[in-house]
């Protein structure tokens, strides 16, 4: 029998996992930047925390959860998606309490699970980098976490992208808007897809998400919520674009655009890149929004919140399509040539003084001859050979050799055990 991975995942070599690092490292980086700390929340989670939180009749809960149970009958879900957890985890520990600052900014890297159709950029295991900001229902708050977003992809070196921008309005303008979507919608009901037959009573706003093209031509004609919101949401978008324009940030907005999750309201955002490596026309690589009231569904205070999420198998693609180059920070320093069985010992205790010393160092260990072991170290782009045989070894020495120059010196094994840095400086940069 041969294994494979199961379908819709994926194995992230060395060459690709260096990417995956820098996109890592980059946003901790930015991160602690904007003053967010990071959360480890679990895996798995109770399957409520997710069908509560993302809506009953998103694609989400109703087609792409893992969920299964446990030996004892638990009812557990493969998290599809990181702030529900991470508002669990808000509540449970009671860090809505007056012993954290507000805003409270935390923010999280880690697989996400969801069955789906796999293709370029969507798969059932992938990574999502997000960020979430509770306690403030300030608009300036949801342009931050717009602004850090923006920031972060700009930072990791791509172009070409597009803010667009929508608000969902507060409960009172979502009533009124699902109200005229209903009596827009009804008209076409026979027209629709199944999906959106069903939904158009439930939850009228998942029809204008749907992937389906005829849903999409009807869609295209249908009453815009910026229509109907309240006073109150009026302002609030309007300082959020306000905000964003005294930053200089370009947005569209896109006033059918509605998310795949419920708890959504206020400010949502997409930020597209503009790639045929991940097919036709703009994708999403990182979403979010405001999700006031969600803390309270999970059980906790009323107590505002605003994110975003951010797929990192898109972001990858979209990196290796416009060959972002990489700071090389594992260049090979030396690598060690043993010549003859006796050495061998020693070349040992040489690789790992070197790496003592905080270089990088490797050795042969497929009993190569020397040539195919300079072939190695070339091959590997060693900045430095040390080399090493029988007389060597009898006199304590060893041949350090700069490869970029051909440079060599004869060096005391002392002194390398010593103080492997000063070695080269003293041995290639004195003279
Ligand atoms: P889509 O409309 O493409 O299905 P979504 O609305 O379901 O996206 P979100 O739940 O907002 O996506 O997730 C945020 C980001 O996570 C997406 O913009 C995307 O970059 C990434 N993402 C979502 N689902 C997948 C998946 N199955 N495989 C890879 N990345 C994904
Ligand atoms: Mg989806």
């Amino acid at each position: 029998m041969r294994y494979q991975r199961p379908k819709g995942t994926a194995d992230i070599l060395p060459g690709t996992s260096e990417t995956w690092q820098f996109v890592e490292a980059t946003a901790r980086d930015l991160f602690a930047r904007y003053r967010f700390g990071e959360i480890r929340t679990p895996m798995f989670e109770n399957y409520e925390v997710f069908s509560r939180t993302s809506g009953d009749t998103s694609d989400i809960v109703t087609k792409e959860m893992y969920d299964f149970k446990d030996k004892g009958d638990r009812h557990l879900s493969l998290r599809p998606e990181g702030t529900a957890g991470v508002v669990r985890a808000f509540v449970e520990n009671k860090l809505y309490g007056p012993e954290t600052t507000k805003p409270y900014k935390v923010y999280y890297m880690g697989p996400m699970f969801r069955y789906e159709r796999p293709q370029s950029g969507r798969q059932r295991e992938f990574h999502q980098i997000g960020v979430e900001a509770f306690g403030s229902d300030a608009p300036e708050l949801d342009v931050e976490v717009i602004a850090l977003g923006m920031n972060l992809l700009t930072k990791l070196g791509l172009k070409h992208l597009r803010l667009a921008l929508n608000t969902l309005g507060d409960k009172a303008s979502r009533d009124a808007y699902r109200q005229a979507l209903i009596d827009f919608l009804e008209p076409h009901f026979d027209e629709l897809s199944e999906d959106s037959q069903v939904r158009l009573h439930k939850n009228p706003l998942r029809v204008l998400d749907s992937k389906d093209a005829h849903d999409q031509e009807i869609v295209a004609d249908a009453p815009s919520i910026l229509d109907y919101l309240t006073p109150e949401a009026q302002e609030h978008f309007t300082k959020v674009k306000a905000s964003l324009d005294a930053l200089g940030i370009a947005y569209d907005v896109d006033a059918t655009m509605v998310r795949g999750l419920d708890y959504y309201n206020h400010t949502i955002f997409e930020i597209m890149a503009d790639s045929p490596a991940l097919g036709e026309g703009y994708t999403t690589v990182l979403a979010g929004g405001r999700y006031n009231g969600l803390v309270e569904e999970l059980g906790g205070p009323e107590m505002p919140g605003v994110g975003f999420g951010m797929g990192v198998e898109r972001l990858v693609i979209l990196m290796q399509a416009e060959k972002i180059a990489l700071p090389d920070d594992n260049a090979l320093d030396v690598y060690i040539v043993g010549i003859g069985d006796e050495t061998s010992l020693e070349t040992l205790k040489l690789v790992q003084a070197i790496r003592q010393a905080g270089l990088t160092a490797d050795r042969d260990y497929l009993g190569r001859k020397p040539k195919a072991q300079f072939k190695t170290a070339n091959r590997l782009d060693a900045t430095y050979t040390l080399t090493i045989g029988d007389q060597e070894l009898a006199d304590q020495t060893a041949n350090l050799k700069n490869m970029a120059t051909g440079e060599q010196i004869s060096v005391p094994l002392a002194d390398i055990y010593q103080d492997f840095q000063k070695v080269v400086t003293d041995g290639f940069t004195a003279k």
